[in-house]
């Protein structure tokens, strides 16, 4: 197992390096969160073995005994799925990055629940850059509004962005909400110099993701494998 692992990492970060390369920019300002849902914890010590120290996991009740058995490891664990109203406070608590703020009631609740003696939590903004009804993300229009409000939190750092494009989406049409959504972070950042991240690319399409202006691709499949 280890040794496919090693291998599709390797190629993973050797297309990382060239969409970083052809956007011009180094390998260094693409960070990789490998994303470990429906993987167990003997699989995430392989890939953090390996080098790997961002993990995404989009189920809560999945994470937690993940995270708490590979405790002591130092890795940074990412949140990538939709937050619900009742589960802040264990996202709150067991993560360091929130990537699906869309509300902010959310990340009110976030703020307040983030524990005193630990760092502020890092939060993205999620856009429904496709305004696909389907998907969750505040609409591009009221961004700005949210992320002023979010800005404000005391136990948040508002770090940027986030999306999920619609699977079924063209390729063209994909590329077009790509530099929408580098825009609109390279808008909001002028106002907001925390934004520096923009969290978007997953196995599908993060090599495009980084050529329109990526800083956060998040990898499973590619990395991992196929999912049971
Ligand atoms: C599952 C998931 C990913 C990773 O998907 P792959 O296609 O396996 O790379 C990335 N982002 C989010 C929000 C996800 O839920």
């Amino acid at each position: 197992m280890e040794s496919a692992l090693a291998t599709r990492l390797h190629e993973v970060r050797r297309r990382v390096a060239a969409a970083a390369t052809a956007s011009g920019r180094s390998e260094d300002c693409v960070t990789l969160v490998a994303v470990s849902k429906g993987h167990a914890p003997a699989t995430i010590t392989a890939a953090a073995r390996l080098g790997l120290e961002h993990f995404g996991e989009s189920y809560l009740q999945e994470a937690l005994p993940k995270i708490a058995a590979l405790d002591g490891m130092e890795l940074t664990w990412h949140f990538i799925g939709r937050v619900q109203a009742n589960k802040t406070r264990a996202v709150a608590e067991h993560f360091a990055w929130v990537h699906g703020v869309d509300r902010l009631r959310i990340a009110e609740r976030l703020s307040a629940q983030r524990g005193h003696y630990a760092p502020p939590l890092n939060v993205c903004l999620q856009v429904n850059i496709a305004a696909d009804d389907h998907k969750a993300g505040v609409a591009a229009e009221e961004a700005g509004a949210l992320a002023a409000r979010v800005a404000e939190l005391p136990r948040l750092v508002l770090r940027g962005l986030m999306c999920l494009l619609p699977e079924e989406m063209p390729a063209a049409a994909a590329e077009q909400a790509m530099h929408s959504m580098h825009q609109l972070r390279t808008e909001l950042q002028a106002r907001h110099a925390s934004m520096d991240t923009l969290s978007m690319g997953m196995s599908g399409d993060y090599e495009a993701a980084i050529r329109a202006g990526s800083t956060m691709v998040r990898v499973g499949t590619s990395i991992f494998g196929p999912r049971a």
